[in-house]
């Protein structure tokens, strides 16, 4: 050790040989030196689990200062310091009410005597901060015992706004979910009892002909007709409503719904609908989609008494939610620049029954319908709003195969034009030929067929050039699904959509159904192609 050989050195002269009283003298010297040995080394490691203290004490991020029975600051690690530093660049020996201000201190004085007494606190506070706005906080207050006194009070201060907000969503969203199972046993009930009524009132309608009774009943069946549509919010908010998925493409959706939105809102509200190029599809209930996007256009219509500008627009979004999976969805968004909202009134928008409107003029439906019909199709819609600026809804739904964006942009310009050759089965010709005159003026090339056999005789006539089958279910001699499985067997994986006048799962049941798309006579055109190009584009 080279400190031994410093010694060795200093105490030379006793090297040479000595005895008697020098020679104990001589080991005391010697014991002597390695307990100081040992101090030094103990010193040496205390120093280190100080600056291993000190090092914890100035990294973390949460805020530490200690100070005395004079409130004088006696440290304060980096984090605080930070805080301070605009304004007391040294904090040490400044006193407490000096720093925080005098009311802070007048605040937080009962808190620091019940410290100073021997009592460990925590409280939560929030303060505003001029470059991170206001923050939620956790205040500790721990005393530091000098044999039985309290010298001196630790305070830890920790920023706590992210768990907070969290905290907040899960109670709101287990607050939604307790209303939701509320709401959808009474709307339930309150259907068996509004079918009762109106029963009871068709009868009394009839038998009473033209009597005053029977005029009664029609206002009657009116008023259930009216309770029955508030049941069916009430059922959509509860997620109790069924619904009818089909491909939808929510650009064409939205295109479609602007006319009647147009008429939905004053002329001093001036109406952009933005919606990004191609194809947006997704499984959905189109009618219902229809009615979330009617509930805000009205809202925001509402929002807007002295005129303004509602934007709808598409396009699509990642989400990295906690209620729905992360992704990518698509996204429509509703905003209006009308009044905006409070806080307190933002966090019950969605409550069945909340309405800030004059009676009469609200239901407090809208909203809350519409959270469930989005929950419902495994999508999320969020809200922001500034009082005095806007509000703007964001409604994300799962996307479903759509073609690819390359593909897309070719058909751009002309909306719902679509390539490719279909095979058009229909015995009935009134239906077959408009059907095939729809096709072709947007953009399909068509080969028609009465009956089952034409069919295939017209696909093995034209291998290779057939890209889909739409096809009548009841026809004579050969259905609709024998069709679809004949046909299989020389195109395997060949998408077919099935058109018919019965429900789906009437003709599933019955086996007709034979696993491919299926459209509800009377089809609607923009169905009919829409169901196309996702047939096409999967
Ligand atoms: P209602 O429209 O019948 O009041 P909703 O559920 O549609 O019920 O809306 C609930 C409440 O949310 C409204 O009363 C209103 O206070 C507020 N709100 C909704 N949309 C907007 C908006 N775009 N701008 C301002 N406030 C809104
Ligand atoms: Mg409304």
């Amino acid at each position: 050790m080279p400190g031994s050989d410093q010694q060795g050195m200093e105490y030379g002269m006793f090297t040479h040989p000595v005895q008697g009283e020098q020679r104990s003298l001589y080991q005391e010297l010697v014991q002597v030196n390695r307990k100081l040995e040992l101090k030094v080394q103990e010193l040496n490691h205390a120093q280190q689990r100080l600056m291993e203290y000190r090092k914890v004490f100035e990294c973390t991020g949460d805020l530490i200062y200690v100070f005395d029975r004079d409130y004088r600051y006696l440290m304060a690690n980096e984090a605080y310091r930070e805080c301070r530093k605009s304004r007391f660049p040294d904090l040490i020996g400044r006193t407490l009410p000096e720093v925080i201000g005098a009311d802070t201190f007048a605040r937080v004085k009962p808190q620091l005597d019940l410290c100073f007494a021997g009592n460990e606190l925590s409280y939560e506070d929030s303060h505003h901060y001029v470059d991170k706005g206001k923050r939620d906080l956790l205040v500790t207050f721990s005393p530091v015992f000098e044999g039985a006194r309290v010298e001196r009070v630790a305070c830890l201060i920790k920023d706590v706004s992210e768990r907070k907000l969290l905290e907040e969503q899960l109670r709101q969203s287990q607050k939604m979910e307790a209303i939701g199972t509320l709401a959808g046993g009474i709307a339930h009930d309150f259907n068996n009892i509004l079918t009762v009524i109106a029963g009871y009132a068709s009868l009394i309608q009839i038998n009473g002909e033209e009597s005053e009774a029977a005029a009664m009943a029609v206002e009657i069946l009116f008023s259930v007709e009216r309770a029955a549509e508030m049941t069916r919010s009430l059922l959509a908010f509860s997620r109790k409503q069924e619904v009818h998925l089909e491909a939808v493409d929510l650009n064409l959706l939205v295109a479609e719904l602007h006319k009647s939105l147009a008429r939905l809102i004053s002329e001093e509200v001036e109406l952009v609908v933005r919606v990004s190029g191609g194809e947006l599809c997704c499984v959905a209930d189109r009618g219902q989609l229809e009615q979330v996007l009617i509930n805000l256009a009205v809202n925001a219509r509402d929002a807007m008494p002295g005129g303004g500008t509602l934007e709808i627009s598409t396009g699509t979004a990642e989400l990295a939610d906690e209620d729905i999976p992360p992704g990518r969805y698509a996204l429509i968004t509703v905003s209006d620049n009308g009044t905006g909202m409070e806080k307190e009134v933002q966090e019950r928008i969605f409550e069945p029954f909340f309405t800030t409107k004059e009676v009469g003029k609200g239901t407090g439906l809208g909203l809350s319908s519409s959270y469930g019909i989005i929950k419902k199709h495994n999508g999320a819609i969020r809200m922001h709003s500034e009082l005095g600026s806007g509000t703007s809804f964001r409604i994300y739904l799962p996307l479903s195969g759509g073609r690819p964006s390359a593909e897309r942009a070719e058909s751009e310009g002309r909306p719902g034009a679509g390539s490719g050759t279909v095979l058009l089965v229909e015995d009935e010709d009134t239906v077959r030929d408009m059907t095939r005159l729809l096709l072709e003026r947007h953009g399909y090339s068509v080969l028609t067929a009465r009956n089952g056999h034409e069919a295939l005789e017209l696909y093995r006539h034209n291998q290779g050039r057939v890209q889909v089958m739409l096809s009548d279910v009841i026809m004579p001699r050969m259905n609709g699904r024998e069709l679809c499985e004949q046909l299989r067997q020389l195109a395997p994986g060949l998408p077919v959509i099935f058109m018919s006048g019965y429900p789906a799962d009437v003709m599933s049941e019955k086996g007709l159904y034979g696993g491919g798309a299926y459209l509800q006579k009377p089809v609607k055109p923009e169905e009919l192609l829409g169901a196309l190009r996702c047939a096409l584009s999967a």
